[in-house]
């Protein structure tokens, strides 16, 4: 399948929850389209990371306002990945530690964090042509996004994919430990006030348990192709 490159380039909202397989699906579907990822977890975890660096509580909401404001994030997808720059610097790695994925999940319940980081988005995505994959992106960031997708998955598929990504970057945890890491931050997104994970009603549930990486950019591709001819 082939898409236009001259023809307008729309939003892609993808939603879900942790190890669904956003990254990889929105990474493969962004190279073959010509578009741009906007990762917008890893800038929850960029605060987190920054905050490490500052010496600033997860919890401490005031300075953690500060940091969101002054966070400067730039993403290249490159065939291998999508890298993420943080002032400049390369944090790809960094970022995908599980400590750091526990201080973006809690210090994301944070409106005033929220607020800081929904301007940022917004801007990042008003020229459209990119797959924003977070866990509001349909609900709030851009509910006026043409194709909506919620991708899920089984929690043991979830946590296998993690538990195989890790050992790859030389992060060894038990299984179980990763089970009980994802389901607390599941529980934490599902759950808190503002901008809780959810499905839309006009959002596309594609459950990738039993799906392979091409089987759902196939998929999505197909929707993108209607939406921008409209
Ligand atoms: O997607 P990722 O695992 O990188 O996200 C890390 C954390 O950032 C999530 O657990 C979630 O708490 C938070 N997040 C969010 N809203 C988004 C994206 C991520 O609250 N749009």
């Amino acid at each position: 399948m082939t898409i236009d490159s001259n023809k307008k380039k729309i939003i892609v909202a993808i939603d879900g929850p942790s190890g669904s397989g956003k990254s990889t699906v929105a990474q493969n579907l962004a190279l073959s389209i010509g578009y741009n990822v906007l990762d917008t977890g890893a800038l929850y975890r960029s605060i987190a990371l920054q905050a490490v660096r500052c010496g600033v509580s997860w919890d401490n909401a005031v300075e953690l306002e500060k940091i969101s404001q002054k966070l400067s994030v730039t993403f290249k997808t490159y065939r291998h990945g999508t890298k993420v720059y943080m002032n400049g610097e390369d944090v790809s790695a960094l970022l995908r530690n599980p400590h750091i994925a526990d201080g973006a999940s809690r210090l994301s319940t944070f409106s005033i964090v929220r607020s800081a980081l929904l301007d940022l988005q917004r801007q990042m995505g008003e020229r459209g042509g990119i797959i924003a994959e977070g866990r509001d992106i349909a609900s709030v960031v851009f509910p006026q996004a043409p194709v909506k997708i919620f991708l899920t998955a089984s929690l043991a598929k979830r946590a296998g994919r993690r538990h195989a990504e890790f050992k790859t970057k030389g992060i060894v945890l038990p299984l179980e430990q990763i089970t009980e890491q994802i389901s607390v931050r599941d529980q934490r997104d599902r759950n808190r006030e503002i901008a809780p994970l959810l499905c839309t009603e006009d959002a596309e549930t594609i459950d990738s348990s039993f799906l392979s990486v091409d089987e759902i950019v196939d998929q999505i591709k197909c929707l993108i192709l209607v939406a921008e001819k409209q």
